[in-house]
C-alpha cells in the first residue's frame, strides 16, 4: 500500500434536515484506482465534493497528508464533475489552455500532457473544436483532459462513463487502469459493479450515507461470503435505499402552484456545457 494521500476524518454532511453523509472516515492511499458504489442518493457525488474541497463537511474533516485541508489544496487534484463544466464557447483545447493557466502551468507544457492523453482518449484531432456541438463522451473526454493537465496527485471523477457508448466507456476506463499501472490514484464513482471490479483495486460501498464495505473485490465477497460482487452488494445494502431528498415529500397541488407563483423562470444560462 501507498502512502496515505488524503484523509476523511469522522465527516458528515448536512442538508438542511438531510443527512447526505454520516460520519465517514477513509484515508486514500497513492496507487490506489477507488470505486464509490452506491444506489441513487446513496451520498457518492456529496463524498466527492467533500473530497475535492468544494463542500466543507458539517464535522470532521478532509485533509492532505501534510495537514493541509483539502479546500486550500485543490490545485493537488483533477477532478470531473457530473454535469462536466465546459464552456460551449471555447474550443476544447482551450477550455484545458484556461485551466492549466488558473494553475500556473506554460501553454506549451500545457499542450505537451494534453496531446499525450489525448492521442489515448482519441481526442487529438478534434481539440481546435468548440465543444458547443460536442457529444456526451467528447465532453466527458474533454473534462478529463482538462483535470490531468495539471498532473494532479488524485484525480476525482463522477460517474466518468456514464451516458459513454461502449468505445468511449473502454477508452475512459483503459486510461484510468493505465493511470493506476503508472501509480496514478482515482477515486471514481459508478453504478456499475461489474465496472467496478474491472477497473478497481478497491472499493467502498456506499448506502444511506454510510460507508458499508471498503476493500478489495476479493475481501467483499470473503466479508460476504458470496461469490459475485452483486451479491456482496445486496448482502451489504439490505436495507432500503432512502429516497433523495427531492423525492421525499410530494408536493399537494395547493404547495405546486403556490411555489411555481414565486419561483422564478430560470434565464437561459450561457456559458457552461450548453
Ligand atoms: P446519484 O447516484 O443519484 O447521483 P449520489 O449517491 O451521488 O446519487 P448525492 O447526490 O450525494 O447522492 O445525494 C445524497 C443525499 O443528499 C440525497 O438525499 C440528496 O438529495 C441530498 N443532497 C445532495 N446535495 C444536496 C443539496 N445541495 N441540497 C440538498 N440536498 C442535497
Amino acid at each position: 500500500m501507498g502512502p496515505t494521500l488524503l484523509s476523511v476524518r469522522s465527516a458528515s454532511k448536512r442538508f438542511g434536515d438531510v443527512i447526505a453523509l454520516e460520519t465517514i472516515d477513509l484515508d486514500i492511499h497513492e496507487g490506489e484506482i477507488i470505486g464509490l458504489v452506491g444506489s441513487n442518493g446513496a451520498g457518492k457525488t456529496t463524498l466527492l465534493r467533500l473530497l475535492s474541497g468544494v463542500y466543507r463537511p458539517t464535522t470532521g474533516n478532509v485533509v492532505l497528508a501534510d495537514g493541509t485541508q483539502v479546500e486550500h489544496a485543490r490545485n493537488r487534484l483533477g477532478v470531473v464533475p457530473e454535469n462536466t463544466g465546459l464552456y460551449a464557447r471555447l474550443t476544447a483545447w482551450e477550455n484545458i489552455r484556461y485551466h492549466a493557466r488558473i494553475h500556473g502551468i506554460s501553454d506549451e507544457e500545457a499542450w505537451r500532457r494534453t496531446m499525450y492523453f489525448a492521442r489515448h482518449l482519441d481526442m487529438a484531432d478534434v481539440l481546435g473544436r468548440h465543444t458547443k456541438g460536442f457529444s456526451r463522451g467528447m465532453r466527458q473526454k474533454t473534462a478529463l483532459l482538462r483535470a490531468l493537465v495539471h498532473a494532479p496527485s488524485v484525480l476525482l471523477l463522477d460517474e466518468p462513463t456514464a451516458g459513454l457508448d461502449v468505445t468511449s466507456a473502454r477508452t475512459v476506463r483503459e486510461l484510468v487502469r493505465q493511470l493506476g499501472e503508472e501509480g496514478g490514484t482515482v477515486i471514481y464513482s459508478t453504478h456499475q459493479l461489474a465496472e467496478a471490479q474491472r477497473v478497481c483495486n478497491r472499493i467502498v460501498i456506499i448506502h444511506n450515507g454510510q460507508v458499508r464495505a471498503d476493500g478489495t473485490p476479493q475481501e467483499l465477497l470473503e466479508q460476504t461470503q458470496t461469490h459475485h460482487l452483486e451479491e456482496a452488494y445486496v448482502a451489504l445494502t439490505t436495507d432500503v435505499a432512502r429516497p433523495r431528498q427531492e423525492d421525499d415529500k410530494p408536493l399537494s397541488k395547493w404547495s405546486s402552484w403556490w411555489r411555481g407563483l414565486f419561483t422564478p423562470k430560470t434565464p437561459k444560462e450561457v456559458g457552461e456545457d450548453e
